[in-house]
């Protein structure tokens, strides 16, 4: 997709290890980009995440489950920039590529779990991603409450600066998405006690996992 002259609400941009990409995500994406009228939504396969464990399924196999999700969605698209620079996937350098990409006048929306919201302040140069896009923190099933001093503090103040502008960068956002709680976790769990994830992903990652022989055994 061609960002460049994008009019716009916004860009929403929702990282993750994707091992594999489940109906968690793709429904709090669709509901995070329903709620703010995002023009564009993008998925950024990470190449060797750097707050967690190193993923089950390959690079190649990650980046294809995403493509076959989301397949048939005309404003969605796979960003593989993590994946093209390989070494340890730093969400800054993602979004300073796509920042320059599209020029200072488009928002950008960050989509963090609340989970994944709570470990923010210990990312990698975490201020400078807030100069360079707004955070949608997607509130998670199970994770309603959002228990961390300094995030809330973050949250607080940023929350405040959400009321004055439509900004381009700097404010944080809760959305509430749909309830559900899957995880990749719980499915390669489920996968290596020999049953299938049937309706936790779609048909045809479902399909996929089966040919790959994915999480098998694990
Ligand atoms: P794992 O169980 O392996 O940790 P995960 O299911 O949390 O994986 P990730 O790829 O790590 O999936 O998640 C990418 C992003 O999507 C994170 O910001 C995470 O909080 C969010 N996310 C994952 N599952 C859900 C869900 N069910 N609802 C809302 N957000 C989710």
């Amino acid at each position: 997709m061609n960002l460049v002259g994008l009019c716009v609400a916004g860009i929403g941009v929702l990282g993750g290890t994707f091992d594999p990409i489940h109906l968690g995500h793709l429904r709090s994406a669709w509901d995070v980009a329903d709620a703010l009228s995002l023009d564009a939504l993008q998925f950024v396969p990470s190449y060797q995440p750097v707050h967690r464990d190193t993923p089950q399924a390959s690079v190649e196999q990650r980046l294809d489950m995403v493509r076959l999700s989301i397949a048939d969605m005309p404003n969605w698209s796979v960003n593989t920039s993590e994946i093209r620079r390989g070494g340890p996937s730093y969400t800054i350098d993602t979004l300073s590529h796509l920042r320059q990409q599209v020029g200072s006048d488009v928002p950008i929306w960050l989509l963090l779990g609340s989970d994944a919201f709570e470990g923010f302040v210990r990312w990698h140069r975490w201020q400078e991603i807030l100069t360079l896009a707004n955070l949608a923190v997607m509130v998670r099933a199970g994770a309603e409450s959002i228990d961390c001093s300094s995030t809330n503090a973050l949250m607080a103040q940023h929350e405040t600066v959400a009321l004055s502008s439509l900004q381009v960068a700097g404010m944080v956002r809760r959305i509430a998405v749909t309830p559900l709680a899957i995880s990749a976790t719980a499915i390669r769990a489920e996968v290596a006690r020999g049953k299938l994830p049937h309706y936790l992903v779609t048909p045809a990652v479902l399909d996929y996992i089966q040919q790959q022989n994915l999480y098998q055994g694990i």
